[in-house]
């Protein structure tokens, strides 16, 4: 059985690295790579961080019901290609949706046991700080992420978990103790304890 696992944050909360170490940690995960219609940003590699298609091909894949779930942010489409979905259960492989709170709306709403993960940074003041160390952005440009970030925080009560990013090894822990614990929900293990019941003589209803 594949858990559906769906983490957003706002820019600037340390969602990527958290992440990238969370797939690196754990074989038994698949990252959904997304499809745009932004440009790829420093060096970011067509289908590595995601699919990068023009407008056209977006709209054209929205009329055949390709997507899950897609979304405008920043301007920009960006959808999760339902091909992943079908690839990880095929394969009862987790998967992992790095896509914003639109998107987890949608998602939650057809794939309702889907886990989702909210990532905080701590206070405005060190999302600030964090968004004026990694970028030459200008200060309006900054200024509108905040605005943004405080947009989709209102939204954190979507979500079954809420992580606040003090320190990044604590959070790598904290985010591989969720995927853990979710794997052992009693739906994902009953053909796991099928032969456990009948070892006592039991059956499972
Ligand atoms: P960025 O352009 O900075 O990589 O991503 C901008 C935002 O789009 C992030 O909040 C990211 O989580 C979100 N995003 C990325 N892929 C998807 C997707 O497939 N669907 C939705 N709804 N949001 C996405």
């Amino acid at each position: 059985m594949t858990t559906v696992l769906i983490i957003s944050a706002p820019s600037g909360s340390g969602k990527s690295t958290l992440v990238n170490r969370l797939m690196r940690s754990d074989p038994q995960l698949d990252f959904s790579i997304s499809y745009t219609t932004r440009e790829p940003r420093g060096a970011e590699v067509n289908g590595q961080q995601y699919h990068y298609i023009a407008r056209e091909e977006f709209e054209a894949r929205i009329a055949k019901d390709e997507f899950l779930e897609w979304a405008q942010v920043f301007g920009n489409y960006y959808g999760t290609h339902r091909s992943y979905l079908d690839r990880a259960r095929a394969l009862g492989r987790d998967l992992v949706l790095d896509i914003d709170v639109q998107g987890a709306r949608q998602l939650k709403e057809r794939i309702p046991d889907a886990v989702s993960i909210f990532i905080l940074a701590p206070s405005r003041e060190i999302l600030e700080r964090r968004l004026r160390a990694r970028s030459e952005d200008r200060d309006e440009v900054i200024q509108r992420r905040l605005t943004e970030a405080a947009q989709e925080i209102r939204n954190f009560d979507l979500y079954d978990y809420v992580l606040v990013n003090q320190d990044v090894e604590e959070s790598v822990m904290r985010l591989k103790s969720i995927v853990e614990a979710e794997r052992i929900r009693r739906e994902r293990v009953r053909e796991q304890i099928r032969p456990i019941l009948a070892s006592f003589g039991m059956e499972q209803e």
